[in-house]
């Protein structure tokens, strides 16, 4: 039994196979998409903390930059002088004379710091009120003790402190240092940077990232002056506002995109900004879904550790491209096998099938003359007597033996024997209906089944194959005759009994002559 016989007796063994293959690629296909999903979340992750570390380095060295100005910069008795004195008078024009003194002190100095990024360089006397404004000096004498608690912190505990505070006018990272005069505190001074001033000088050191900094919208609320609030434009982020100095960072990604992004990204936003401190999100700019976007939001937290901003970075992410364009040639490649093996497995069977088609069609077909044999008879006969008796229709047979074949063998050898077997058979089947089954009965003797013909039809078309083959000049053996049998089923014949009554007309023929026709009550 072969294949193709196997899986059509065995059809469940087929679907068994087929089931297991599908469930085989399911597995395949999940594990692909479960294997994207974590390297995703990994990649994001990844991001999230590269920025972090990105802003955190960002502080570090801005704090450094600080230090290293208030240390050898500001921190020297001329400083300590001017302050403590501050201290000891009312008189305004006293103090202003030690302002104008201590502008002019630090004016070049404040220069160079605008250069390294500092923003705001601000003395103050103690109880946290303004002394000397670098960036405004005509401004100065006002109380900052609801607007800066870091330097309400300074003046309490008398240490330095480094954070991030939100102001009227600016956002800023913020260092504010204690000054002493012998010990005795005499005032505080602040060295600030921007937010802006932080992007320029540290993060566009990543010149493929483009960045917004966003501010919550209770704290502007709260701390940015009325007419400073302009300075801030509604984001696509329900509580967040987009600092507009911060807007034209944007050294890889265009503002458009940065829009649209921001807009395609908001619901995923919403969900994630109150729960989360940093995350990041993926995304693509526009409709091109291989041009993927990774956008980073990494929360920043003021003086009290309250969530008061965000810093985003948008940029273009190859890795996820790739990871992405992985997982999809992954699955063409498992369609591409897939549709192999379903074109092998089809043309395995196709050439199976074909194979017992042709085995069965030889076994019931005679090599040599390619008519039917005995068995392929035998099949068709019983079919056709039942046929016969059902409809009560004629059925005759014919059984036709060569004559003397032997000598024929013995004369000119068996190959000459052989073609004309062949070309009787040729002659036999011109004479014959299409609906007549001709069969090579065994050796040199044939049999015809003729449906639908009665007795004497079988016996004109018996004489007329009679005449045929003596009037036809066969090839070498040049002419030959045959014997024949011929009978009609009968009403009480059995398939066994109308075969024997022809064989024995047949026999009759042979022993009574030769080249002559028995049938039923008929000698000729
Ligand atoms: P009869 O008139 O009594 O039928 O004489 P016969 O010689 O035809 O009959 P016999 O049964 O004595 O011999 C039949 C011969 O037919 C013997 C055998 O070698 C030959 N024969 C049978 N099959 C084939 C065949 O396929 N090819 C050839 N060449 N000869 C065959
Ligand atoms: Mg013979
Ligand atoms: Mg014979």
């Amino acid at each position: 039994m072969n294949i193709y016989e196997f899986l059509k007796k065995q059809k469940h063994v087929l679907i068994i196979v087929i089931g297991f293959f599908v469930i085989f690629e399911a597995v395949i296909f999940f594990t692909i998409e479960y294997k994207e999903k974590e390297d995703k979340k990994t990649f994001l992750e990844f991001k999230s903390k590269e920025l972090d570390t990105q802003i955190k380095m960002g502080e570090h060295y801005l704090n450094l930059i600080a230090k290293v100005l208030y240390d050898n910069v500001i921190d020297s008795d001329v400083t300590s002088d001017i302050m403590y004195k501050a201290t000891q008078t009312n008189d305004p024009k006293k103090l202003a004379a030690l302002r104008e003194e201590l502008y002019t002190k630090y004016e070049k100095d404040y220069e160079y710091m605008k250069k390294l990024g500092v923003r705001q360089f601000h003395f103050h006397l103690p109880g946290v009120k303004s002394f000397l404004r670098f960036h405004r000096p005509e401004k100065f004498g006002d109380s900052l003790v609801d607007v800066r608690e870091s330097i309400v912190y300074v003046n309490r505990y008398k240490r330095p402190i480094e954070c991030f505070e939100e102001g009227r006018i600016f956002n800023g990272f913020r260092h504010v240092y204690p000054i002493f005069k012998d010990k005795k505190f005499v005032g505080t001074v602040e060295i600030s940077y921007s937010f802006k001033a932080f992007l320029e000088h540290v993060l566009e050191v990543n010149t493929q990232t483009s960045y917004l900094f966003l501010v919550n919208n209770d704290v502007i609320k709260e701390k940015v002056f009325q007419d400073e609030k302009i300075n801030y434009m509604r984001s696509a982020f329900g509580h967040y506002s987009i600092d507009k100095k911060t807007l034209n960072n944007s050294m890889g990604i265009s503002l458009n995109d940065i829009f649209s992004i921001n807009k395609s990204i908001a619901n995923e936003v919403a969900q994630k900004i109150e729960a989360q401190d940093n995350f990041t999100i993926v995304t693509h700019i526009g409709n091109v879904e291989n041009q993927s976007v990774v956008v980073s939001f990494i929360a920043v937290r003021n003086f009290d550790k309250k969530k008061v901003a965000y810093i985003v970075g948008y940029n273009y992410s190859i890795t996820m491209d790739i990871v992405k364009k992985r997982s999809s040639q992954v699955m063409v490649l498992l369609s591409i096998v897939n549709t192999i093996m379903a074109f092998l497995i089809f043309t395995l069977l196709k050439r199976e099938k074909r194979k017992t088609e042709l085995a069965s069609k030889e076994a019931i077909h005679d090599p040599l003359t390619g008519i039917l044999n005995r068995r392929g008879f035998d099949k068709i006969l019983g079919h056709k007597v039942s046929v016969s008796r059902r409809y009560t229709s004629d059925l005759s047979i014919i059984f036709f033996d060569i004559d003397h074949f032997k000598n024929i063998n013995d004369a000119y050898g068996h190959d000459v024997g052989d073609v004309a077997l062949k070309e009787l058979t040729t002659i036999i089947k011109k004479q014959i209906r299409e609906s007549d089954i001709f069969a090579r009965w065994g050796g040199e003797e044939f049999a015809i089944l003729l449906p639908m013909s009665s007795l004497s039809d079988a016996l004109l078309l018996t004489e007329k194959l009679q005449k045929k083959i003596e009037n036809t000049h066969f090839s070498v053996v040049d002419h030959l005759t045959c014997s024949f049998g011929v009978t009609q089923l009968k009403q009480n014949d059995q398939v066994e009994t109308f075969l024997k009554r022809v064989d024995e007309f047949l026999y009759l023929a042979k022993t009574t002559g030769r080249n002559k026709i028995v049938a039923d009550g008929f000698r000729a």
